[in-house]
């Protein structure tokens, strides 16, 4: 019989949920609602919300009498103005956790430059850089970090995205110090993260397969999957239960299971009870 452990951590954060519950509560009471971009970065629950009648938009144009949710992942301040600007009613679901990022960049910009750690394309990073007076360095891997990019920089405070992996927090500090040795390290990756990342350093230790669910877009999904493959090399990361594979489970008696903090607790239940039905 196949075990199947799925780790404690699994599933929505509590700025996800948050998120996703302004969501609903507007959808019942106002029409014509809109969201920047993904309401979270999960297509099960952009598609739900679809449903319910708010419609993803890729920018802002001019309306009226329309609602604009600000995603959990946050924006730019020139998205809060050019919107309003547009005749939008502007819904803040920033998590909470994310504005803790803008106060403290914004706080320490005045004396410092601002390394951020994160993905330069991801729309967390974009709303943290869109908060500053200057533009930020950011650095997403240790061969990121080269003299060229902190040439002239005496005193720097690096910031990390919210997902980030301590791993590679440390690896670019490593490399940022031996050309700014002031540099000083905030690490503003959320609780929620370091809680999962613990999880998934142990899962894969005790299980045969790994299955990390979520989508291809999740920039912590993708974190996830990132340090368990390196642990256990059987891991896979999946979107729903759709995309399993009956061989991956051939040979296995334990099975880990994890999923992202934007991923619905009902894609983990219909994966778990696919990979029962295998045995
Ligand atoms: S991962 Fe952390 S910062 Fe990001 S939405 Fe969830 S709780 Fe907020």
């Amino acid at each position: 019989m196949l075990k199947i452990n799925v780790a404690k951590s699994s599933g929505f954060c509590f700025g996800v949920r948050r998120a996703i519950d302004i969501s609903n509560d507007l959808s019942g009471k106002s029409k014509n609602v809109r969201v920047l971009g993904d309401i979270v970065h999960n297509s099960f629950v952009v598609r739900d919300l679809k449903k319910k009648g708010i419609k993803k938009i890729r920018s802002i144009r001019k309306t009226k009498e329309s609602t604009l949710i600000i995603s959990s992942h946050g924006a730019p301040k020139k998205v809060f103005s050019t919107a309003r600007q547009c005749g939008y009613k502007v819904v803040d679901a920033t998590c909470p956790k994310v504005k803790d990022i803008y106060r403290i960049a914004k706080r320490l910009e005045n004396t410092n430059k601002i390394i951020i750690i994160g993905d330069a394309g991801h729309d967390e990073v974009k709303g943290i850089a869109g908060q500053l007076k200057k533009r930020p360095i950011t650095l997403e891997k240790p061969v990121d970090v080269s003299k060229r990019k902190l040439t002239g920089i005496k005193k720097a405070a690096v910031i990390t995205q919210s997902t980030q992996d301590i791993e590679n927090i440390t690896n670019i500090m490593n490399r940022i110090h031996k050309i700014i040795p002031k540099a000083r390290l905030y690490n503003t990756t959320c609780r929620t993260t370091v809680v999962k990342q613990n999880d998934i350093r142990t899962l894969p230790k005790e299980n045969d397969v790994i299955l990390i669910i979520g989508s291809k877009t999740s920039a912590n999904t993708k974190r996830l999957y990132q340090i368990s493959k390196r642990i256990n090399p059987s891991t896979y990361w999946i979107e729903s239960n759709k995309s399993l594979k009956k061989i991956w489970f051939k040979n296995a008696k334990k099975v880990g299971v994890m999923a992202g903090a934007s991923t619905p607790d009902h894609i983990t239940r219909s994966v778990v009870k696919t990979v029962r039905e295998y045995k």
